[in-house]
């Protein structure tokens, strides 16, 4: 496995939309490897391709609760519900934090390594940490649609 480079705000890769996986194939396996190690080592709850400079809809996200590592390819969300406010930040945007608008609820469709189709629904930091990477996949930061935002640390 190897550690990625993060891109940083102001990168215009973090702009673009992303395309979908065609092919669940060994280069991606070991992508996912890669961003995995990278999002624990610089001790994230989730990293989207885009990130690492790659404009494809692929996420990890693991906010360390019973879902554990999820890997998700060509996600989708199909349903929302409900709206909550609470503070983002994100390994692209060092040292930032902000408040956003984000539904309480969603169910979200996806492909996983085994090339399996899923679905999961997720609520709190989940639901979030969800929503949060989806909108790497479009071109958007949380800085982009946060109701204030401040620098330091979180809370
Ligand atoms: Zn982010």
């Amino acid at each position: 496995m190897a550690l990625l480079d993060i891109l940083k705000a102001g990168n215009p890769v973090l702009k673009n939309k992303s395309v979908p996986v065609e092919r669940v194939d060994k280069s991606l396996k070991k992508l996912l490897d890669d961003m995995a190690e990278t999002m624990y080592a610089n001790d994230g709850v989730g990293l989207a391709a885009p990130q690492i400079g790659k404009n494809i809809c692929v996420v990890v996200i693991d906010c360390q609760d019973d879902h554990g590592l999820l890997e998700m390819i060509n996600p989708v969300i199909t349903f929302k519900e409900g709206e909550v406010v609470d503070t983002e930040g994100c390994l692209s945007v060092p040292d930032i934090y902000g408040e956003v608008s984000r539904a309480a609820k969603v169910k979200v469709k996806y492909t996983n390594r085994r090339g399996k189709i899923q679905n999961l629904t997720a609520t709190g930091l989940l639901a979030r940490c969800i929503q949060h990477e989806l909108d790497h996949l479009e071109g958007q930061l949380f800085i982009d649609i946060a109701q204030s935002v401040h620098r330091g640390n979180q809370g």
